[in-house]
């Protein structure tokens, strides 16, 4: 599915992010910073050991990235020239601000892209794997940041969200119905 934001092209679809021709793709990492499983493992095995590298040099001078902070290197051999690692929260039932920490999370992404010049840029669905946060209240929330965020914003050209399965590209292109701007290549 496709719709548009103002000028911000918005896409929805299934694949691997680490495939994406963004100019950046975006990492549900963890705090440490040094990888981990799901779509963290992905990109640093497709990306190679330049990415680990940078995220130490980082960790090292800055120390952990807590949850809804984003941190940027370069893509290794990926296509994309950036990975903007953010960090979701880790689901504990909703009473602990995890909402607005993943708000926060896909927010500072595309402020940390904006200050890097970066136009085109990926995302996966943040925190929906191993940190358990409900699928359609994190597709929910994903949408609305994005849309928040483009809409005061003219410097993002295209955002794709890059769904693994189906059963989660539903979820966003539900989302994103709810939000009222549904339609394909219907303008919001
Ligand atoms: P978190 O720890 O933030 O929950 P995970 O990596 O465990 O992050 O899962 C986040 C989402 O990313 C899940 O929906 C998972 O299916 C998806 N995912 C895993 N690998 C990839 C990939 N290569 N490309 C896109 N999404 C992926």
């Amino acid at each position: 599915m496709e719709a548009m934001i103002g000028n911000t092209k918005l896409l929805f679809i299934r694949g691997d992010i680490t495939e994406q021709d963004t100019r950046a793709i975006v990492n549900a990492a963890n705090s440490g910073l040094l990888g981990g499983g799901g779509v963290d493992g992905a990109i640093h095995r497709a990306g190679g050991p330049q990415i680990l590298e940078e995220c130490k040099q980082i960790r090292s001078t800055k120390g952990i990235c807590p949850a809804g902070q984003a941190v940027i290197t370069g893509a290794g051999r990926l296509k994309a020239d950036y990975v903007i690692h953010t960090v979701g929260p880790i689901w504990s039932g909703g009473g602990g601000g995890e909402d607005e920490l993943l708000r926060q999370a896909y927010a500072n992404s595309l402020k940390l892209a904006v200050k890097n010049g970066v136009k085109t840029i990926s995302f996966p669905s943040i925190s929906t794997g191993a940190y358990r946060f409900p699928r359609d209240r994190a597709a929910a929330i994903a949408v609305k940041a994005v849309y928040e965020f483009v809409k005061e914003s003219a410097a993002i050209d295209e955002v794709r969200f890059v769904l693994f399965n189906d059963d989660i590209l539903k979820a966003f292109e539900l989302a994103w119905e709810k939000l009222g701007c549904a339609g394909d290549s219907r303008d919001c």
